[in-house]
């Protein structure tokens, strides 16, 4: 019995959360669907990923609108997805703000991203006929880039941990509330999807430098709001574990010169009783390994994919 394509068979609508977080600090999340946030300042607001399209960052919008009604001077784009990335226009915001590799990542794959995206998950690209292009940052840096909230409300600083989800990924941090907004790079309860990633430093520098921020409250790509320093902990843990489970089997039968589908069965087995049930688990592993496989063949470059690899990747690896 071959399963669904990815997310191509999710249709069912999740429902939406609008969390308050602390003074002025904003998340939407929808058990499992990829989370966005905003954090007030004192003339504007700062908004942080885009969603998939314009109709759907509106719906968000209109949450947010009921608390706050300040101009969006920055859109901040955690990384270059196109699930995080295409709605941007509905936010009319002045500045734009990536890292260089996502600015990148946008030019070299924008286009095959979208149409891989929208193949995976239909359903997060609701409204696609609001999409008008690509979304290109207007501002971009290496490391990291601060802004001043104004008044007593303190900085936002965004930084760049080192590569981990993709070579660009940035988190949001507000200092002086302790809530950290860490994009993919942190799953709560969802499943990680690392077919883009780099596994090595994502596992162990990376994620070694958002803990390093001692969050109070953490704002993940998807799943609930990590709320208390135990429930950061506990995302941060399960977020390595997945990937040090990957490695250790998916790395082991590539030292033994096994093929890529014994390393999927034997990766999804170790990792399906902890982490199978939860969302887009089925979706992500076929792309996660294959990535993962590339990496341990010295593919430094995470390769392109396209909606045609999708399928190619998905058939070869699925149980017969
Ligand atoms: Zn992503």
């Amino acid at each position: 019995m071959s399963r669904p394509f990815a997310s191509a068979a999710d249709l069912a609508e999740k429902t939406e959360t609008f969390e308050v977080l602390g003074d002025g600090i904003y998340a939407l999340t929808a058990e499992g669907d990829p989370n966005v946030g905003a954090v007030e300042g004192e003339d504007f607001v700062v908004c942080f990923e885009a969603r998939a399209t314009p109709y759907m960052a509106g719906r968000w919008l209109s949450h947010l609108r009921q608390h706050v009604d300040k101009p969006v001077r920055y859109l901040v784009l955690s990384h270059y997805h196109a699930v995080r990335t295409l709605g941007a226009a509905a936010f009319d915001a002045e500045i734009i703000v990536a890292h260089d590799e996502t600015r990148h990542l946008i030019a070299e794959r924008g286009r095959e991203d979208w149409a891989s995206e929208a193949g995976r998950m239909p359903r997060l690209f609701t409204g696609a006929e609001t999409i008008p292009g690509l979304t290109w940052p207007t501002v971009t840096f290496s490391d990291r880039l601060t802004i001043d909230l104004g008044g007593d409300r303190g900085d936002l600083v965004l930084a760049h941990c080192g590569r981990g989800h993709t070579a660009g990924d940035i988190v949001g941090w507000v200092a002086k509330q302790r809530v950290l907004f860490a994009g993919d790079l942190v799953e709560a309860q969802a499943a990680l999807y690392t077919g883009d990633a780099f596994h090595a430093d994502w596992s162990a520098g990376t994620l070694d430098a958002i803990a390093a921020f001692g969050a109070e409250a953490l704002v993940g790509g998807r799943g609930a709001v990590a709320s208390g320093r135990a429930a950061v902990d506990a995302a941060i843990a399960q977020t390595r574990e997945f990937l040090l489970t990957m490695r250790r089997e998916v790395g082991d039968v590539h030292r033994r010169g096994g093929r890529v589908r014994d390393a999927f069965a034997a990766a999804r087995g170790a990792l399906e009783p902890r982490y199978g049930r939860w969302p887009i688990f089925e979706h992500c592993m076929p792309f996660n390994v294959s990535r993962l496989w590339d990496e341990l063949d010295g593919v430094d470059w995470p390769r392109i994919w396209t909606a045609q690899r999708d399928r190619e990747v998905w058939d070869q690896l699925q149980d017969d």
